[in-house]
């Protein structure tokens, strides 16, 4: 049966690679992010590739106003939601915590967050009203083994998998699943966002690391959307052989 699927964070690395994954499987998808023009070339390339309808909408997860506004809109529009993606994010920074920059700080509470509780608000009462639907929170394994000079990205993390916790508990009367997946270094541009463009020390973060692949982790998410009714998976942690 082809799924209404959303996915926040969809022009880039892991939010792509889900999208092309649940393009494949057939699914319909529903596609935001901050940057126009990559919604539009992917929604091109999976519209030429696969039997699928792809919506588009820019949407920033920081903006409270925009997010209410726009999600339910671009639901509607879609004809509603069967599963949420909760994908965008980002590291901003890395330093030891006395010396790290308070803007950073407050970028990666609002993103990843805020911006996560935001949209998970706006896509509930649509799966609320017909009793199912599946909520998957991108974590990480920095929200379980805190790392030198990541505190506040380590914490939005673990404050991902308590969130996905708590609306599982919430919604426990209900067919609505919620999983979160926590994956360890993955190699995609997240590492060159996170030092403001430099490509240098971004290549150094996946040095003698054979980093696992951005379709790792999308093979997890459809995994873990195509079990039976009865089947909860609550969280995946998945990380290269060679991390520590
Ligand atoms: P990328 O930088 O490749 O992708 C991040 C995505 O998030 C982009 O599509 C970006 O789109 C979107 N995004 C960022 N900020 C916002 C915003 N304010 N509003 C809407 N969309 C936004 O990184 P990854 O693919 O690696 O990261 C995806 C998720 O996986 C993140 O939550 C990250 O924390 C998590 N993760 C990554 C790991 C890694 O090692 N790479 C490991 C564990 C977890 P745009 O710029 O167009 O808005």
């Amino acid at each position: 049966m082809c799924r209404r699927v959303f996915v926040t964070g969809a022009t880039s690395g892991i939010g792509k690679e889900i999208a092309i994954s649940f393009a494949q499987y057939g699914d319909n998808l529903l596609l935001c992010a901050r940057r126009e023009e990559k919604l539009a070339e992917l929604k091109a390339e999976l519209e030429a590739d696969y039997d699928v309808r792809v919506d588009t909408f820019t949407l920033d997860v920081r903006n409270r106003e925009e997010v209410e506004t726009k999600v339910p809109q671009a639901i509607k529009a879609f004809g509603g939601v069967d599963i949420l993606v909760n994908n965008a994010g980002l590291a901003q920074g890395l330093d030891d915590f006395q010396d790290s920059s308070i803007d950073d700080a407050v970028t990666m509470i609002d993103t990843n967050v805020k911006g996560l509780i935001y949209v998970a608000r706006k896509v509930l009462p649509f799966m609320m009203e017909q009793n199912s639907g599946h909520i998957i929170n991108m974590g990480s394994t920095a929200g379980i083994y805190a790392y030198a000079k990541g505190a506040v990205y380590c914490a939005t993390k673990a404050a991902v998998k308590t969130l996905s916790d708590g609306i599982r508990i919430d919604t426990i009367a209900t067919d609505i699943k919620v999983t979160t997946i926590q994956p360890g270094i993955v190699e995609t541009p997240f590492s060159e966002v996170r030092f403001h463009g430099d490509a240098q020390r971004a290549a150094s973060v996946y040095a003698g690391i054979d980093a696992i692949q951005p379709e790792d982790v999308a093979d997890i998410v459809l995994y873990v959307s195509n079990q039976p009714k009865r089947v909860q998976i609550s969280d995946v942690t998945i990380m290269a052989n060679q991390q520590a």
